[in-house]
């Protein structure tokens, strides 16, 4: 059995899970393009993978991984240079299941980064987008002033959602320090 010891590989396990019904997918924040590949090597075949980031040299980086490390040619990865609050204008299909990984590029420019505003706008648009039955997971970085900000607002906004259409989760590890990465886990149920 896996330590689990961080948010990241509590949100793998549940990504595992959704990925064996998910066909349209979205990765909010590709980054570097851990995410990403991860997504990528458990989809099912036939499905189409959209990569959002708003800097060239994220989509770079995760683009020379995937095509270093992933060679499969029964799924679509799109990468795709803009704000994952113009989703609309990019992907037309309604989600199955969408991850956001908030924050700066690590070993990246550390001033660019998620801002709460249009990190909040995004999720707001994605949830209007996802299928029944669909997930998003959104993990957290509290440690930076503007993730504590994030992190605050998307809890608050999380914890509001009708348990009519969606449940909802918080999963942190309690022991590491105050600030641990959280994941916010998100399943629509009904609309
Ligand atoms: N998922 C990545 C991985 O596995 O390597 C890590 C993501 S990194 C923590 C956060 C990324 O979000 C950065 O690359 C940053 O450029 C990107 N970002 C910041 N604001 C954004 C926005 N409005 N839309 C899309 N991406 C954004």
């Amino acid at each position: 059995m896996q330590t689990l010891s961080n948010s990241i590989q509590i949100s793998h396990i549940l990504l595992k899970e959704a990925l064996n019904t998910a066909k349209v997918i979205v990765d909010a924040t590709a980054g570097n393009g851990n995410d990403t590949l991860f997504l990528a090597q458990n989809a099912q075949s036939n499905t189409d993978i959209y990569a959002f980031d708003i800097q060239a040299e994220a989509l770079y980086n995760a683009k020379e991984k995937m095509k270093n490390s992933c060679i499969r040619t029964d799924i679509k990865v799109n990468f795709i240079q803009a704000s994952h609050d113009e989703v609309q204008t990019h992907v037309e299909d309604n989600l199955d299941l969408v991850i956001f990984n908030l924050g700066y590029l690590p070993g990246g420019n550390h001033a660019i980064t998620t801002k709460s505003e249009t990190t909040l706008k995004a999720l707001q648009i994605m949830l209007n987008k996802l299928n029944v039955h669909g997930h998003i997971a959104v993990v957290v970085y509290p440690g930076h002033e503007e993730g504590l900000k994030e992190s605050q607002l998307i809890k608050d906004f999380a914890s509001s959602l009708a348990k009519k259409y969606f449940t909802v989760g918080w999963y942190q590890m309690i022991n590491h320090n105050n600030n641990a990465p959280a994941l916010c886990w998100i399943e629509k149920v009904g609309e």
